[in-house]
């Protein structure tokens, strides 16, 4: 598949990952995605269109960017540097930046691209147990591409998962994405479909639907579907949201979850691409979960029989 101007952009393709899944991985992280949390770790991810990153801390002052601005857009009066309003993307700016304080987030690399790339790291899925993981961002959203792409590298050998937000046609998922994965993880964040609504922008209704469906297939084998929430402190990681998530995995006849920690770095990510703080939404907290708390939420899965 040739890049077009509908092709994916693709954040990054980070190897040596322990985080995403068995043994050591490459994580292609996708850009875009349908659902808008108010607490998204990767903020950067939430467009399917390039943008422009500013890190303050290394930039040397030189001042080349606001010199070549054709649109007066680059100034240090803004609270982001850049004005996103008047910003076409024309990249002139991060081409001249001598420091790399400047950025482009998001590049269309084609299928051949990505999975050579990732065969590089062949030998050490070989000797982790590893494979590649499609992250994003919601990699479901491209649909056609991510199938073409999961047929490529899948056939070099290599294990794969999916981390997904669940909100995509069935249909289109089982016939195209699915007879290539081995592991799914498929985030479950909010009980209630209304606070659902509040924090992710959608409903849980087709995501729910979804799950209930997959983890039904998944007892025929062929692949693995383990459910995951992370935990906002006020939002996700309250004991009635853990309680109604509990409840409902037990009733699907699901055994093993994983709880993912808040991360609260994703704060100072959102000011490098120009996007206020959903500050009064709740989900502006700058500490991490205790220890003993994390033990406190994985009691209440254990109460229901299941491993978080
Ligand atoms: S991308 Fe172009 S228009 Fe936007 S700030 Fe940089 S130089 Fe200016
Ligand atoms: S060109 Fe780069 S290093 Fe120079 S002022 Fe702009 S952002 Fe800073």
């Amino acid at each position: 598949m040739e890049k077009t101007q509908n092709s994916p952009l693709i954040l990054d393709i980070k190897g040596n990952s322990l985080d995403d899944g068995p043994g050591i991985r490459s994580v292609i992280f996708f850009k875009g995605c349908p659902l808008s949390c108010v607490w998204c770790h990767n903020p950067e991810s939430k467009k399917t269109g390039p943008e422009i990153s500013y890190d303050a801390t290394d930039c040397i002052a030189c001042e080349a960017c606001v010199n070549f601005c054709p649109r007066q857009a680059v100034s240090r009066e803004n609270l982001f540097f850049i004005d996103r309003d008047r910003c076409d993307l024309c990249f002139l700016c991060v081409d001249n930046c001598p420091s790399g304080a400047l950025t482009r987030v998001g590049n269309a690399m084609t299928v051949d691209e990505i999975t050579g790339k990732v065969k590089n790291d062949i030998p050490f899925f070989t000797t982790s147990g590893g494979g590649v993981t499609f992250s994003g961002g919601e990699p479901t959203l491209f649909m056609d591409f991510l199938s073409q792409l999961a047929q490529s590298i899948k056939s070099e050998g290599i294990h794969l998962l999916i981390e997904t937000c669940g909100l995509f046609k069935l249909d289109a998922f089982s016939e195209k994405i699915l007879p290539h994965m081995d592991i799914i993880y498929y985030d479950i964040k909010l009980m209630d479909p209304q606070q659902h609504k509040n924090y992710c922008g959608v409903s849980n209704e087709i995501i729910l639907n979804n799950f209930r469906e997959l983890n039904r297939m998944s007892a025929q084998g062929g692949f693995q579907i383990i459910p995951r929430t992370p935990l906002i402190p006020g939002i996700t990681a309250t004991h009635e949201n853990l309680t109604g998530i509990a409840d409902y995995l037990q009733s699907q006849g699901v055994h093993k979850t994983q709880l993912m920690a808040y991360n609260p770095l994703w704060l100072e990510k959102n000011k490098k691409i120009g996007v206020p703080c959903p500050m009064g939404r709740g989900a502006e907290k700058k500490t991490w979960i205790p220890q003993e708390k994390m033990m406190e939420f994985k009691a209440i899965y254990e109460e229901y029989g299941i491993q978080a």
